[in-house]
């Protein structure tokens, strides 16, 4: 049977697809001089411009030029939702049709954005939303960036995003040639301004993408999502755990620290009955006393297919007594926009088919 014909959609790259260099480079075999490309980064990253027409220092036959060899926001913003904690949260639509999420929350000294990677998730973590159907495809530089650029537009003038968070849809690791490009580009001249250190990459725990975050010589901050102390329930929440183990990743998270010198976080989402135990609590300490980690204690947000709940407050602050009393930093993370489904995964999820079995 033929394949239905696909649809030619026409779809113009992203101009911040690519970087201050290679925009420079453009602008120069076009017949401008390259100095232009900081101009239009200025109006891009800087002063949240919508339009090429909007660039009033470039030359209008010029500006007429990018529009035509350039998009700036192709995607189609299908949901905007606005928390009572005034967390926004974004659901964008792709040229392909994929779905993605990414977050603004607000803290009063800080307005932190978590953006996705990939359009689902290879890793299957069991309680996580966003692999319940499975890998798709890996994002752009251009559409991980036009997450962070869209929330961003959603700040008034006066505040500009301080913190960003790889903590949405997808495993970071695996999609590092998208993601290392656009988390420069925040960063070079007329970018941004976000330094490394205000960046945190969070990963299942693959060792050797670790190793090559490590090598890169900038200062990101890694978290690794350890949730289990022991390796039955380690593999049981976070399958690809079997492949690996947890000393191959705690060896990797060393190294990380003996490279870059940052501090590594440990998420452990907290999972009634499951992971829960003081037992387990003090097994968690045993392995991180003599490390220089901190661990961040997720409470579970619902996903509606899944049946794992978050355990009691006594029982929360019984685990982070537990393991501060051992030595090791432990705090609760704060829940955000829990009336909009703002953990990842979810608003996809239910634009999604439901799945022909779901899994419990
Ligand atoms: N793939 C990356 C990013 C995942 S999202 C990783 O594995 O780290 C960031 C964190 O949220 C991870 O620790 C992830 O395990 C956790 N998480 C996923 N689903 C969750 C849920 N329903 N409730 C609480 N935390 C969840």
């Amino acid at each position: 049977m033929l394949a239905a014909p696909a649809i030619a959609v026409p779809v113009l790259p992203r101009i911040y697809e690519l970087n201050r260099e290679a925009l420079a480079r453009w602008c120069e075999d076009h017949g401008v001089p390259g100095y232009r490309a900081d101009q239009i980064r200025k109006w891009i990253f800087g002063k949240r411009v919508d339009s090429f027409a909007e660039m009033h220092d470039l030359p209008a036959n010029f500006r007429a030029l990018l529009a035509e060899s350039f998009s700036l926001f192709p995607a189609t913003v299908t949901e905007h939702r606005v928390a009572s904690d005034r967390t926004e949260k974004l659901l964008l639509q792709l040229h392909d049709g994929e779905l993605v999420e990414c977050v603004l929350m607000r803290e009063p000294d800080r307005r932190t954005v978590c953006i996705s990677t990939q359009v689902g998730c290879a890793m299957g973590c069991v309680f996580c939303a966003s692999g319940l159907r499975g890998l798709k495809r890996n994002l752009t530089t251009g559409e991980i960036l036009e997450q962070v650029l869209r929330l961003d537009r959603l700040l008034p003038r006066d505040e500009a995003i301080t913190n960003l968070v790889v903590m949405g849809i997808g495993e970071p690791l695996a999609n590092l040639r998208s993601l290392l490009p656009a988390l420069e580009s925040l960063n070079e001249k007329g970018g941004l301004g976000l330094g490394a250190r205000r960046i945190t990459i969070s990963t299942v725990g693959l060792p050797e993408k670790i190793r090559e975050l490590a090598q890169i010589g900038k200062a990101y901050n890694l978290a690794v999502s350890l949730h289990a102390p022991d390796e039955a329930t380690r593999s049981r929440l976070v399958p690809v755990n079997d492949k690996i183990g947890i000393d191959a990743v705690l060896a990797a998270a060393d190294d990380f620290f003996a490279i870059t010198g940052r501090r590594v976080t440990y998420e452990y989402v907290l999972l009634s009955g499951v992971n829960d135990a003081p037992v387990q609590a003090r097994q968690l300490a045993g392995l991180l006393q003599s490390r220089v980690a901190h661990v961040n204690l997720i409470p579970m947000n619902h996903v509606d297919e899944l049946t794992f709940v978050e355990p009691t407050a006594p029982r929360t602050q019984e685990f982070v007594r537990i393991l501060t009393e051992a030595g090791v930093p432990a705090t609760v993370r704060k829940r955000k926009g829990a009336d909009i489904d703002a953990a990842c995964g979810q608003l996809r999820l239910h634009q999604l088919e439901p799945a022909a079995s779901a899994p419990v």
